[in-house]
């Protein structure tokens, strides 16, 4: 018996990266999954990728209300409820401050922090009904400083802020909420930051590992299996909690 069965669980900016492996981890472990993400065809066959039956693929901008609200409304009338949220949608557009833009700005923290807010109030509404519900966001050890990402370093310790409030609100309704602050983890996301500093995604990739203490990158599936455990019920006493899953990063 997976720890998902019986299970509906949303999982933003999952056509791909983190947020794919996480997806394809509650699938395996019986949950019916809907994956968010901005390009509809994308989050379709992402959806139609992953194991087992009966997942949904929706095209949504997290970080506006009318487009999130369809998506939630879909997911509780086609899926039959909600029980997991993972706010994992996010984007980088980095600048060293005196040259960053408000465009820049506004867009990552649109995305990061409005898009957790707007699909956390979405989903609660359910959550607090039925007594029961698991929210996962996703922070970055960028939360505690990274030079070039001060408006994703922002939106990214505004997270743990918020999950910790909500964590307070959502406790008395049987509703855990916390965040996983990955370090360097091998997605789209970090290739296009080495492309940024002009290196090989592969160079990248051995610099990092090299730096850090456990001697490699992470992987798609180190979040995975930290999120299955943080929306499963064995998780059910821990809530308002960042966990760093950096492999020591820079102990
Ligand atoms: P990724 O490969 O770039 O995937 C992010 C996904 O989110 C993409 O499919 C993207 O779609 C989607 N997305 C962007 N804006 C969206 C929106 N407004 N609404 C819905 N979906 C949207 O990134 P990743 O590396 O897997 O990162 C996933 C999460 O982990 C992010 O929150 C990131 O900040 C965090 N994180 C990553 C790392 C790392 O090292 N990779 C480290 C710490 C934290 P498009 O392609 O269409 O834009």
């Amino acid at each position: 018996m997976g720890r998902f069965e019986d299970r509906v669980v949303v999982v933003t900016g999952a056509a791909r990266g983190i947020g794919y492996a996480c997806a394809q981890r509650f699938a395996e472990e019986g949950g019916r999954v809907a994956v968010l993400d901005l390009d509809d065809t994308a989050a379709k066959d992402a959806a139609a990728q992953l194991p087992g039956s009966g997942h949904l693929g929706i095209g949504t901008d997290v970080s506006a209300s009318a487009s999130v609200d369809e998506a939630v409304g879909r997911v509780v009338t086609e899926l039959g409820g909600l029980h997991v949220l993972m706010n994992n949608a996010g984007i980088t557009r980095d600048n060293l401050l005196f040259k960053m833009s408000e465009a820049e700005w506004d867009q990552v923290v649109d995305v990061h922090l409005k898009g957790a807010f707007l699909m956390s109030q979405a989903a609660q509404k359910h959550f607090v009904e039925q007594r029961y519900g698991k929210i996962v966001n996703v922070s970055s050890t960028s939360a505690l400083g990274n030079r070039g990402q001060a408006n994703y370093s922002a939106a990214k310790m505004g997270i743990q802020g918020f999950t910790r409030t909500l964590a307070i609100e959502l406790g008395p309704y049987g509703v855990n909420v916390n965040a996983i602050a990955p370090g360097f983890i091998a997605t789209e996301m970090t290739d296009q930051t080495a492309a940024r500093l002009g290196l090989e995604p592969d160079e990248f990739r051995r610099l990092n590992a090299e730096a850090n203490p456990v001697r490699r990158v992470g992987m798609p599936e180190d979040i995975a299996a930290t999120a299955a455990f943080l929306a499963s019920d064995e998780g059910s006493y821990i809530t308002g909690q960042t966990l760093y899953v950096d492999g020591g990063g820079k102990l």
